[in-house]
């Protein structure tokens, strides 16, 4: 559940934020972000007035770059420094953290592992199946590219301390 952020606040100029209000359900006030097409609140199930999702589809893509971003300048999804202003803020640091838990853990099954780790929490039960159903859809969109980046980093991080080693001889 939402209620705000307690962590301390950094600001990071290199990431991006949706610059757009919070998405606010009409009928039963949930605040979600309508990511895809055809999105119903998680909720109360209401539809998401016709448009309106188009305004937030760009949430995966900037949700993309900023993992992208965190990959290779310090090789993790997560974020070092992250601001949190709003919900969609909120919703970007828990897929951040849960993909970075993915690429370590590689479960066979995203959504158990994922409910698994979201019980954890004190989230009400329509926010922990939006959280889940966001984490998969971006970590789905993580391209071949992105996922070489991964690689090629454990690969100069192994090449370090190749040289590290080879140097104490
Ligand atoms: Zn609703």
């Amino acid at each position: 559940m939402y209620t705000g952020y307690n962590k301390s606040i950094q600001i990071s100029s290199m990431t991006y934020h949706l610059k757009m209000q919070d998405y606010i359900c009409e009928d039963c006030y949930m605040i979600f972000v309508p990511f895809r097409k055809n999105i119903d609140c998680p909720a109360c199930g209401k539809k998401v007035s016709e448009g309106t999702e188009l305004e937030y589809l760009n949430f995966i893509n900037i949700c993309l770059e900023n993992m992208k971003y965190n990959m290779t300048s310090h090789g993790t999804y997560q974020a070092i420094k992250w601001y949190i202003g709003n919900y969609s803020d909120w919703m970007q640091s828990n897929i951040f953290d849960l993909c970075e838990l993915i690429r370590i853990n590689r479960p066979k099954e995203l959504y158990n592992f994922l409910e698994n780790e979201i019980s954890q929490f004190d989230w009400d039960r329509p926010t922990i199946k939006h959280t889940i159903e966001i984490t998969i859809a971006i970590y789905q969109n993580l391209s071949i590219e992105e996922k070489s980046i991964v690689k090629t980093i454990k690969q100069s991080a192994y090449r370090k301390i190749r040289n590290f080693l080879c140097r104490l001889k």
